[in-house]
């Protein structure tokens, strides 16, 4: 019996891949690697494929016994998303229908659903609790906001059984190494700020200097990358125990602003950053800090990096020893990596 991770090569899914294997869990991994990584995965059989593609899915599902699923495949970045709805519809809710068929052909009724934060839009309080209106400022929070929906209905109807993680800001690396966040192209602001220390861009652009906050640039929670997978596996063993479907916020429940996380990295660093002010960026609410009180109740999800500077330094160790993210292994394995 395997779980499937779908996306699964991907920064959060890889991590989350590892957490499953220490655990001595089977695990196969489905990506088009469009975005992800095979070397991020080096353990467990990686297929690459669509997740469109309905036949693909079925065999996946019978070769590999298939008896939960952990849905990382989509889209994830809000300004991409603002100039290409249609991908992201399409993507992230129309492949969804075909995931949830293949489930339903093969008697699989668990799933673990990575959502987002970005489902609520601008807060009307903060931290901001799962139950929160949800009007979400962009296509990407939309698509998952769509998404949570069809789960919920599709639990109603069929008895499907999904927990929907809304992830707050993932950042950090494995502090075992060898896997870490690489994206091309980059565009979130950890790997961005480390990225611009290491010499490899000019300077770091501000998106808004402008905002209702203390110092005008945009607040947001981040949390650890291995917290989040950590949340995975709790849901997974919630759902097998028999639990309810729901929705649960992840975040350290702080928020920093832009210019806080510069700081941040200069000072775990020691060096100074380059930064220039720049326009907001389409999309971006003011204020995003999570509550994660619920899960922390009724799974005892507990942060093991709540310091934002822990994350950073994970980070930053990742960062430095890939400075080409995968394709320094490349460089020092041969293409495809150590066990490709
Ligand atoms: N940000 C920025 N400059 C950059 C990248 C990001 O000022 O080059 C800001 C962005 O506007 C947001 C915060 O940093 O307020 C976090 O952005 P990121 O893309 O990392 O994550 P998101 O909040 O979009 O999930």
């Amino acid at each position: 019996m395997s779980i499937l991770v779908t996306g699964g090569a991907g920064y959060i899914g890889s991590h989350t891949v590892r957490a499953l294997e220490s655990r001595g869990q089977e695990v196969v991994v489905l990506d088009s690697l469009e975005k992800g990584h095979r070397q991020a995965v080096p353990n467990s059989p990686l297929v690459e494929g669509d997740l469109g593609d309905a036949s693909l899915l079925d065999t996946v599902f019978r070769d590999f016994s298939v008896n939960a699923v952990v849905h990382f495949a989509a889209h994830s970045l809000v300004g991409e998303s603002v100039k290409r709805p249609d991908i992201y519809f399409k993507n992230n809710v129309g492949c969804l229908f075909t995931l949830l068929d293949t489930m339903r052909n093969h008697s699989v009724d668990r799933l673990v659903f990575s959502s987002t934060a970005a489902v609520y839009g601008e807060p009307k309080e903060i931290p901001i609790p799962e139950c929160h209106p949800k009007t979400p400022e962009n296509p990407y929070g939309e698509s998952k906001l769509f998404a949570e929906t069809i789960l919920r209905r599709h639990s109603e109807a069929f008895g499907l059984r999904y927990i929907a993680l809304r992830y707050f800001n993932a950042a950090g690396a494995d502090p075992a190494g060898g896997i870490g966040e690489d994206h091309t192209p980059e565009s979130h602001l950890i790997p961005l700020v480390l990225q611009t220390l290491l010499g490899q861009r000019p300077h770091i652009e501000i998106f808004g200097t402008d905002y209702p906050t203390p110092d005008g640039t945009c607040i947001r929670d981040y949390v650890h990358v291995n917290d989040l997978s950590d949340a995975h596996i709790l849901s997974l063993d919630a759902l097998s125990a028999g639990a309810p479907s729901t929705a649960y916020n992840l975040g350290n429940g702080r928020g920093f602003s832009v210019r806080e996380v510069i700081h941040a990295a200069e000072k775990v660093t020691q060096q100074t950053v380059p930064v220039l002010s720049g326009q907001r960026r389409p999309g971006d609410p003011a204020i995003l800090v999570a509550s994660s009180e619920k899960i922390q109740e009724e799974l005892r999800w507990k942060p093991k990096f709540p310091d934002l500077a822990a994350i950073i330094e994970t980070a930053w160790d990742w960062h430095r020893s890939h400075p080409n993210g995968f394709r320094s292994q490349e460089a020092k394995h041969g293409k495809g990596g150590p066990r490709s």
